[in-house]
């Protein structure tokens, strides 16, 4: 997001002050996060600064803000053009931009970054703010712990802006996205109060902000995600689509097709792959996929993955190619297994038994090492329903008796064992049935953020 540039025209006009709404507070935010290239072009319009001739000494002369629909963000940037100038013109001294500053804190351990944040004036800036932020962000699928070191790291620099120079306003709304990531940093670590907590500060700061939609758009669509963790489908979709309306209507394209696809996520979540597909399609043709390649991987997985829940595998298997090969760019291990895994259960729904036994159990060896005891229990009841499909009640026997003896190992709940034990209870009585693995993988699937939820199978089938 901090390489989102307005073009050079916008940048001219809002000088002007003839740009309002929206688009008035991205520029705004964009030129105090000291973006070299847009300062330039604004410098043009800047020896508004006619102390002489004003009364005061104040540069007071952007005065056409007034009155136009960026009227309060207008106000605060002609209030803080001297403070910027003069900050611009002390970084540029030091020579030190945010990503230079963010290569540097990324050496230290955590302590002594938020220790630098604390004493050294030259930590807290907006620019470095927003880097830190995103850099966190950007990390949180494969390192949540990392990320959220960052996200704290970007906390603890918000909180120390100086509301002389980006004014009170403009920084609460800085405060308000930083904890809005935390929220989000803390529910992939699985700290679901501590995530709510951070979203209603975050929604206190925004009360204290600019009123920037944008900001609370964010805020919305990451909230969102902790709503449908706890399973509050109906609530998440709502807040989620006011996000989606938002974004609509400040025409931001790429913030558009991330939140159309966190949707088609959910929607595939909630077990409907069509409005899935149509959801994530719609969100793939707006986002800018170079910025954001991670996303983009994802989404297609994921499409990938409905097309084959709707029964498409012909248009699962035509993708295949391109998003294996996205992994591979991508380079993250555990994501290559998971598609592998995926690939395998497509090839198990077109009839490819062989091939989808082999790739089952090299997933499963893969979470087994890697003990990831979840993806072991989801891997190895895909196996079990191959097993039963083809009769083999054998090797179902032994899969079940494997499973019970690796889960106590490997540290799974109380009551995910206690489900694993009727499971192979029903194996040894050859009293196994789909709809039993089925109830028991979905089971498995809701226990990860419940533990003490207990199993209870429904109905034979
Ligand atoms: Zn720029």
């Amino acid at each position: 997001m901090t390489s989102w540039h307005p073009d050079r025209i916008s940048v001219e006009s809002f000088m002007r002050g003839e740009l309002g709404g929206s688009d008035a507070t991205r520029i705004v935010k964009h030129l105090v996060a000291g973006c070299p290239e847009c300062q330039g072009v604004a410098r043009l319009y800047y020896p508004c600064a006619r102390p002489a001739a004003v009364p005061g000494g104040a540069e007071r002369c952007i005065s056409s803000w007034r009155g136009k629909g960026g009227r309060k963000v207008g106000e605060i940037f002609e209030d803080l053009l001297p403070e910027l100038r003069s900050r611009q013109a002390d970084l540029e001294s030091e020579q030190i931009d945010a990503p230079g500053l963010v290569d540097r804190l990324a050496q230290c351990p955590q302590e002594r970054r938020l220790m630098l944040v604390e004493n050294s004036e030259r930590y807290q800036t907006w620019g470095l703010c927003e880097s830190v932020l995103e850099r966190g962000f950007a990390m949180g699928p494969q390192d949540p712990a990392k990320a959220l070191e960052w996200t704290e790291l970007g906390v603890a620099i918000a909180r120390k802006l100086s509301e002389s120079t980006y004014s009170s306003e403009l920084v609460h709304d800085l405060k308000a996205r930083a904890l809005s990531y935390l929220g989000n940093a803390r529910r992939i670590n699985s700290d679901l109060a501590g995530a709510s907590r951070a979203f209603e500060e975050a929604s206190a700061e925004l009360d204290e902000g600019t009123g920037d939609e944008l900001e609370l758009a964010r805020l919305l669509e990451l909230k969102s995600a902790l709503l449908f963790e706890y399973r509050k489908f109906r609530e998440g979709f709502k807040i989620l689509d006011r996000a989606i309306g938002i974004h609509r209507s400040s025409g931001g394209e790429h913030f558009l097709g991330r939140a159309l696809i966190a949707k088609g996520f959910q929607l595939g979540e909630l077990g409907d792959p069509e409005a899935a597909i149509a959801t994530l399609m719609d969100g793939l043709k707006r986002i800018d996929i170079h910025a954001e390649k991670r996303l983009h991987l994802a989404a297609k997985h994921n499409l990938v993955y409905h097309f084959y829940s709707a029964g498409r595998y012909h248009q699962a298997l035509a993708m295949v190619p391109e998003v294996r090969a996205l992994h591979k760019e991508l380079g993250d291990t555990v994501d290559l297994v998971r598609f592998k895994w995926l690939e395998a259960k497509i090839a198990q729904g077109h009839g490819e038994l062989e091939a989808a036994e082999t790739a089952f159990c090299e997933v499963r060896q893969f979470f087994a090492e890697s003990e990831i005891p979840h993806e072991v229990a989801q891997v190895s009841l895909d196996l079990a329903i191959l097993y039963l499909r083809q009769g083999r009640v054998a090797e179902l026997k032994r899969l079940s008796s494997e499973m019970l003896v690796m889960f106590s190992s490997l540290g799974i709940g109380r009551e995910a064992i206690a489900a694993l034990v009727l499971f192979q209870q029903a194996v040894e009585m050859e009293k196994a049935s789909f709809g039993l693995i089925r109830d028991l993988a979905a089971y498995l699937k809701n226990a990860r953020n419940h533990p003490h939820l207990p199993f209870r199978p429904s109905s034979s089938d």
